[in-house]
């Protein structure tokens, strides 16, 4: 098992369990330069996993990352997504290669199914199966499939080769923890969590990580990522485009949250005891 600074894949691959997001980047030309410096900020911090996807600003993310990672993509562990209305056999090889020109790179590390469409998944899981042939895909892996859409999956040929299922998990959405991240743990596939800090809103201003914050003269984004990095098997991508907020994410790396702390959120945010729907936003 991979210690908490990192997550494993399946083929061994050992990655920063802590990763930048990069929605809503891109949307704006005025904010582009901004936004790859605080990519590249990130990587000087050692937040090497770049997530992003063909929809981002209509591909105006992959623009930005490829800004950010100009001269540095061995750095970097690039992470990207099919949209479900490309995720045909034929789509999903097309789309990669679109992403693979925006991004200005020859390889993906990782490439997702951003969520289930109309496409058999033997459709998707044979385009993944062609990218890797090739080398133009490291791994493949999927988005926001719950417990079912795994068992499906796995009944696909080849299907069980899918290394990363990338779910919201965050203190306000805890249903996987009873029985989706089990099942990944179970199955060698890494939980990439996103918005784990609960998308900068509502969550971020709660007493309880108020509180444990102080203890720990830490921030609450801090105790929200924190709770993200509990587990092994998971990969956090918060998604930061300021300098500020990144040094104040990186630093959550060595905040390790106690007992007490783990009772107080468990008090404030409970657990699931029965199965919940996977939520996506
Ligand atoms: P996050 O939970 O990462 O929150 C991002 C927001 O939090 C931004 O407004 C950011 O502000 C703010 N923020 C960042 N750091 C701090 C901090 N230290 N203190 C206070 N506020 C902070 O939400 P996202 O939805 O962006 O999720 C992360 C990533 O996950 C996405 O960017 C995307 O890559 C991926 N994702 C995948 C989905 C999927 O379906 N597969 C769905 C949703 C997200 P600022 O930008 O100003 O720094």
């Amino acid at each position: 098992m991979a210690d908490r600074a990192t997550v494993r894949f399946r083929d061994g691959a050992e990655v920063p369990s802590l990763g930048q997001g990069t929605w809503m980047m891109g949307e704006r030309s005025s904010n582009r330069a901004t936004e790859a410096d605080a990519l590249r900020a990130g990587l000087d911090l050692g937040l090497t996993v770049i997530d992003t996807a063909e929809i981002y600003a209509d591909g105006g993310s992959e623009e930005v990352v490829a800004n950010a990672i100009e001269g540095r993509r061995d750095e970097v562990f690039l992470v990207s997504k099919v949209a479900p209305s490309n995720a045909s056999h034929a789509g999903t090889r097309a789309a990669c290669e679109a992403s693979l020109s925006r991004l200005g790179t020859d390889r993906l590390d990782l490439y997702l199914l951003h969520w289930r469409g109309r496409h058999p998944l033997a459709e998707t899981v044979a385009g993944m199966n062609d990218l890797m042939e090739t080398g133009r895909i490291r791994r493949w892996g999927v988005s926001n499939f719950d417990v079912d859409d795994m068992e499906e999956l796995w009944r696909v040929p080849g299907g069980d080769q899918c290394a990363a299922n990338q779910i919201l998990y965050n203190l306000d959405s805890r249903g996987p923890e009873f029985d989706l991240l089990p099942w990944l743990d179970r199955h060698g596939v890494v939980a990439i969590a996103y918005s784990p800090l609960g998308q900068g809103g509502e969550l971020l201003r709660h007493p309880a990580l108020g509180e444990i914050a102080a203890r720990h003269n830490a921030t609450a984004a801090q105790v929200a990522l924190a709770f993200s990095l509990i587990r092994p098997n998971v990969l956090s991508i918060p998604k930061a485009a300021t300098c500020r907020h990144l040094d104040d994410n990186a630093a959550a790396r060595d905040l390790r949250l106690d007992e007490q702390d783990r009772a107080a959120l468990d008090r404030a945010f409970p657990p699931p005891t029965k199965k919940r729907a996977l939520e996506m936003i």
